[in-house]
């Protein structure tokens, strides 16, 4: 929107950091913006990549790890680095495991040098009140616990997900997930996409991006949802 030149680095063929490519570009870039666990492919990046990066850019460039997606594999979170490097910021969200993204608030968390810098660019008053009581909240410890079992029941139905997807025939192969979707590969993405919107469910269209062709990535739904979504690939499958 600001017109600010920006180089996207292809990652490598197995979704990690490609540190070499990076290495070579890092001339005069002020932030680097990592999205861990990715989406859409719903990957770990390594932890010793973002380290490396990390090492290198120290008093250059500001590393950000976009942690929208870590309470689904909070175990994870690189947020303890927050003391060792000054240059690390981390994003996070009420919109995913907290199930608010109609709230539109999220968080920055990082060294106090750097929020200083934030609030003198932030707007003044930028958070309407009923947005931070409503993010207070969900925050306290007993709607941690309920977000905490929600992530649970989610992990638990996408193991399901999973189970049956590798059944239906359509399907080419399926990725690894942290996340609360399943990246899935079909024999024929375009046929299933139109299949599964006739019937209403929507899932992610991932045709078009490098190295995705013919990958849907389907959110993780509730019990009801992920059998009927199964039942129709089954009879799909069935042709
Ligand atoms: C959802 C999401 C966010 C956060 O979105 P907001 O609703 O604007 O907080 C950030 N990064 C990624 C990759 C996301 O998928």
């Amino acid at each position: 929107i600001l017109g600010i030149k920006y180089n996207a680095i292809k990652s490598l063929e197995n979704w990690q950091l490609d540190l070499y490519t990076i290495k070579k570009t890092l001339n005069n870039v002020k932030i680097i913006y990592i999205c861990n666990p990715n989406n859409p492919t719903g990957n770990l990046i390594n932890q010793n990549d973002i380290i490396e990066l990390l090492e290198i850019t120290q008093g250059k460039s500001i590393v950000v790890i976009d942690e929208a997606y870590i309470e689904f594999c909070i175990n994870y979170t690189i947020v303890h680095l927050i003391e060792k490097y000054s240059n690390l910021v981390i994003l996070r969200t009420l919109s995913k495991a907290f199930s608010l993204a109609g709230l539109r608030c999220g968080f920055v968390l990082a060294n106090q040098e750097i929020i200083n810098l934030l609030l003198k660019v932030i707007a003044p008053y930028p958070i309407p009140e009923p947005v931070s009581d409503i993010a207070i909240q969900a925050l306290n410890r007993k709607n941690l616990i309920l977000m905490h079992n929600n992530v649970n029941k989610l992990i638990n139905n996408k193991k399901k997900l999973i189970e049956n997807l590798k059944k239906c025939h359509v399907v080419k192969n399926i990725f690894p997930s942290k996340t609360n979707y399943v990246l899935t590969k079909f024999f024929n993405s375009n046929h299933i996409f139109k299949a599964l919107s006739k019937k209403g469910i929507i899932v992610r269209n991932q045709d078009h991006n490098i190295g995705l062709s013919n990958c849907l990535r389907i959110s993780v739904g509730t019990n009801y949802e992920t059998t009927r979504l199964i039942s129709i690939l089954q009879e799909l499958s069935s042709y």
